[in-house]
């Protein structure tokens, strides 16, 4: 199980719960899964709306709790025309077939615009591989398939930290 997964399923298995960093460091200890820092983790799950904060370093998953969904702006149909005729290839692959403007920090983060330096042009292929995501994930997700056990390894212990 990765550091991730393993947190999320640690405050599913206590809801309400004030928990610490301290207490999932020795949960992950625990179960014998390493996390440099579990607390980054930890601060990406509140950020995109799945625990609360009490204070620094203490969190709590409320099952009832429903945010206000924040979404950033799309983009305008004068801004996507004028990105594609400037860029017309996908940004990561580049393939030429049915491209889309993306939202490089996704819109579900408070920190996403729809300004330019927002904006980039992916394939549907590797847009469908992001979904909301970022681009590490995205990058990560890609490197995947390479056929290399080390590489796979490293991907791994990164996976935890997106
Ligand atoms: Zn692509």
């Amino acid at each position: 199980m990765s550091a991730s997964k393993a947190i999320k399923q640690y405050f599913l298995d206590n809801p309400k719960k004030h928990i610490s960093h301290n207490e999932i460091r020795d949960h992950l200890i625990l179960l014998n899964i390493s996390c440099k820092e579990p607390q980054r983790q930890v601060r990406s799950f509140c950020q995109k709306g799945f625990l609360q904060k009490v204070k620094d370093g203490v969190y709590f998953y409320d099952p009832y709790f429903k945010e206000e969904k924040y979404l950033s702006p799309e983009f305008t149909a004068l801004q996507r025309k004028e990105i594609l005729s400037e860029i017309n290839y996908c940004e990561v692959c580049g393939s030429t077939d049915r491209l889309i403007i993306d939202h490089i920090i996704p819109r579900d983060n408070k920190n996403s615009t729809n300004e330019r330096k927002n904006a980039q042009v992916l394939c549907t292929k590797c847009n469908n591989i992001k979904k909301n995501n970022n681009n590490i994930f995205l990058a990560l997700k890609l490197l995947q398939k390479e056929k290399n056990s080390k590489l796979k390894n490293i991907i791994n212990e990164l996976e935890g930290l997106v």
